[in-house]
């Protein structure tokens, strides 16, 4: 028999949030690997799954991932799960994937609920365009410099953040954004405590801040798109601007203000700067 590689999504919090068929094939597979085995094993209890499971995650898998392609090369069919949701979403198994990819083993999807997905469905925001960024820097300066550089996309846009810093977060969000934005703040989603607010960021921060018990948790935050309006405004400002500092100072230089001032890709700014 030919071995397979399946990426089975997992429950998110609330277990009975997984598919037959991802109960079967992880019931079926010689092998299960699993971020944190002993995480895992309270799914597996649950639903009697007795599939003998391996530790895979971020510290061990470029060292594991030739001996899995080659169980798999010899007929043994594996499982990759994570702690919560699709692996590889902001999850091991990229290199495991890629890899068996590349040997021409068939990698099959288990599809199943996924944190950002779950949060646009019940957002309210805009669904037809939107982009996953994955986990927000932990440094200030490098959230702060990500967050500008994304201003002025016309998409919805997610990100995943800690309890550590989700209110911290959230004033980086109003210094960068402003308060007209509409942002969702989706917490312990399919949990006893899920909460999903949708709201002006001012009174977001209002409730996050006013009890220490709303800031605990798993948190999805995602931004609506960048108003058209206001685009053109940063834009007409741009064209006033750039003239201005670049008659001042050296192109780098009158980029980078120019860009702080309005939002606009220090990049692009550095073009327009450099081709007056
Ligand atoms: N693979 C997962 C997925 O498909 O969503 C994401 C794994 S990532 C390591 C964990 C982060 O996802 C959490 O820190 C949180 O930002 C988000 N997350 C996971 N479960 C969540 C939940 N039930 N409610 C809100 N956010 C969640």
């Amino acid at each position: 028999m030919t071995g397979k590689l399946f990426i089975v999504a997992t429950p998110i919090g609330n277990l009975s949030d997984i598919t037959l068929r991802a109960i079967d094939i992880l019931k079926s597979v010689d092998i299960v690997l699993a971020e944190d085995t002993r995480h895992s094993k309270k799914l597996f209890t649950h639903y009697e799954i007795t599939t003998s499971i391996r530790a895979l995650h971020e510290h061990n898998e470029r060292e594991k991932t030739d001996s899995i392609i080659a169980e798999i090369n010899d007929g043994k069919q594996v499982a990759l799960i994570s702690d919560a949701g699709t692996p590889l979403i902001s999850d091991p198994g990229f290199v495991l994937v890629s890899t068996a990819k590349k040997e021409g083993i068939d990698v099959v999807p288990i599809p199943g609920p996924s944190a950002l997905i779950t949060a646009l469905s019940a957002s309210g925001l805009a669904i037809d365009k939107f982009t996953f960024f994955g986990f927000l820097p932990s440094r200030q300066a490098a959230r702060l410099k990500m967050l500008q550089a994304k201003t002025n996309l016309q998409e919805t846009i997610i990100f995943y953040e800690s309890p550590k810093r989700i209110l911290s977060t959230m004033e980086d969000l109003l210094k960068v954004f402003g308060a007209s934005r509409d942002v969702c703040i989706a917490k312990e989603l399919t949990k006893s405590f899920e909460t999903i607010l949708t709201n002006k960021l001012p009174n977001l921060i209002e409730y996050f801040a006013t009890d220490e018990s709303h800031q605990k948790g798993e948190f999805v935050i995602l931004v609506s798109p960048a108003d058209k309006i206001d685009i053109d405004e940063a834009e007409t400002q741009l064209e006033m601007l750039l003239p201005i500092l670049c008659s001042e100072m050296g192109a780098a230089k009158a980029a980078k203000l120019a860009s702080k001032i309005t939002g606009i890709d220090k990049k692009n700014c550095y073009k327009r700067a450099i081709a007056l």
